[in-house]
């Protein structure tokens, strides 16, 4: 009999070690694009847009509709997915903050464990990448037509550091170049080692331009308008009627690709002629973004390397698209707030599954590292989704979600704010101060103008929304008598998230007197 045990032993042990297989990843991420563009998503907008190739990966594997992201913009939230870690625990803030290289992050863990590590496309993080041995990054914000890329061990030659340098031009479309070169990174793997690769596209990032074979895919076509396109704002926060993302005003002659002689109309008007040209550029954007998807899925599938290959397809944040008036992100509203987020793994996630539970980019390392067989550093704030991707419950699992922005009316306007976000409700706190963030309180109030003040401190808010009566965040109701109960006891979770996320504001003198002042 003990034989026979040992026998049994050996041959699970044996059997568990060929079938742990370390899983290769694909993580593709486009910038700035929202779920309402992503037809899995059977938004209004997927009446006249489709994304076929994105919804294969929400197909075969799972569909997440509460995605937060922990600091809606774009430097930040590339950090987080990086760092597992929300901007107090690894520096990156606002948009000028650099990733320190020296900081931990899942490439370098993941190539510690054996993994061939690569990035290409968009990057965004000032500093050189680090724990990647392959990178091909576009240079800041990267254009859409012939791009310039910087090649790890290729840019050196400029002799330059990695943020002045400006890269090799590659001729052709943002979306196809990172494509190709990430079906390239494909191609040439050995099969040897598993891989993690995050393709970066640039695309739908403002301005939007499309590919040329995409230009007119719209002609003829009315964009469906979302019912709050021309919101006053009057009934909202004071906040929100001194910002500058309205499409009304603030979307360009460049946004739009049109002429001075062409933009001849004001208020309500000019919203609904501006609101169609915006939607048509911004999904044609999307479309060859879907389309490269497509060619990535289709290589997996082709080379056998499929099933053993977790695919994850994300936007670095949420974005509006017209509602309220309004485009751009930042803010802790639903549009802005969530995040798409589609992951395919067969056999381990069943197809076509959905979860609702409360997850975000803090998630996205420790999860990755959790199927790697690597254990989840315990200076990370996110947790591993492994279960819930498994179809079952969580126990544990986070029943409320901390959010902050802490960039204060730098570009478009927006206070800095923090706020929680359960289940069913939304408790925001815009607490009105820059707190010395980097490229906060130098900037001009108005972007677009060269004469507008220094930025100042603004008159703090706070919003209650209730979600399920009111999904579209219409009805603020703070200050309503019945709620009282309701906001003590958010009010009181949101400090115990505060204490559990290590951000006190304790190294905020600033912040004592909007406390004292404004938080009951
Ligand atoms: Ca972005």
């Amino acid at each position: 009999m003990k034989f026979l045990g040992l026998l049994i032993v050996l041959f699970s042990f044996g059997f568990s070690v060929s079938s742990q297989e370390k899983p290769n990843i694909l993580f593709i991420m486009s910038d700035d694009h929202t779920s309402q563009a992503i037809s899995a998503y059977c938004h209004a907008l997927s009446e006249i847009f489709q994304t076929p190739n994105i919804d294969r990966i929400a197909d075969e594997g799972m569909l997440f509709n509460n995605c937060f992201v922990t600091n809606s913009i774009c430097t930040p939230s590339r950090a987080t997915i990086l760092t597992g870690q929300y901007s107090q625990h690894n520096g990156v803030y606002t948009l000028k903050d650099p990733l320190v290289p020296e900081h931990n992050n899942i490439a370098k863990i993941l190539q510690k464990e054996g993994y061939k590590t690569g990035v290409i496309g968009k990057w965004h993080l000032k500093s050189e990448p680090t724990g990647f041995d392959y990178y091909n990054v576009l240079s800041g914000q990267g254009r859409y037509k012939n791009p310039m890329l910087k090649e790890k061990g290729e840019w050196q030659k400029e002799g330059k550091p990695f943020v002045k340098c400006r890269g090799v031009k590659h001729k052709g479309y943002s979306t196809d170049v990172v494509g190709q070169l990430a079906l390239d990174f494909l191609k040439e793997y050995n099969k040897k080692e598993p891989f993690m690769l995050m393709c970066h596209f640039k695309a739908p990032h403002r301005p939007w331009t499309p590919a040329k074979r995409f230009e007119n895919m719209f002609d003829g076509v009315s964009i469906p308008e979302p019912a709050s396109l021309y919101e006053d704002h009057s009934e909202r926060s004071e906040w929100a009627t001194q910002t500058y993302n309205t499409i009304s005003r603030d979307l360009k002659r460049m946004d739009l690709g049109v002429k001075s002689k062409e933009d001849t109309l004001s208020g309500i008007e000019r919203t609904r002629w501006a609101y169609q040209i915006y939607m048509k550029r911004y999904l044609a954007c999307c479309a060859a973004v879907d389309e490269n998807v497509g060619k990535l899925l289709d290589f997996l599938e082709e080379s056998g390397l499929s099933q053993n290959t977790i695919v994850v397809y994300t936007g670095d944040q949420g974005f509006f698209l017209g509602e309220h008036g309004w485009f751009d992100k930042r803010l802790m509203m639903e549009e802005t707030l969530k995040m798409p987020l589609l992951v395919k793994y067969p056999e381990v996630v069943k197809t076509g599954s959905v979860s609702d539970e409360l997850v975000s980019n803090v998630d996205f390392a420790p999860t990755l590292l959790d199927y790697a067989g690597v254990n989840v550093p315990e200076d990370m704030d996110g947790k591993s989704m492994k279960r819930l991707l498994s179809g079952k419950k969580d126990r544990h699992w986070r029943d409320a979600f901390y959010y902050r922005y802490w960039m204060h009316l730098a570009d478009h306007g927006i206070p800095a704010h923090y706020g929680i976000r359960t289940d069913r409700y939304k408790l925001v706190f815009y607490y009105g101060r820059g707190l010395g963030m980097s490229g906060t309180d130098s900037d001009r109030i108005d972007p677009f103008n060269r004469d507008s003040g220094p930025i100042v401190p603004t008159k703090p808010e706070w919003e209650l929304y209730d979600l399920k009566k009111d999904p579209n965040e219409m009805n603020n109701l703070y200050g309503n008598p019945k709620y009282t109960r309701k906001i003590q006891q958010l009010k009181e979770q949101l400090l115990e998230l505060k204490r559990e996320l290590g951000d006190e504001d304790t190294n905020y003198p600033a912040m004592n007197d909007v406390i004292t002042n404004y938080w009951n």
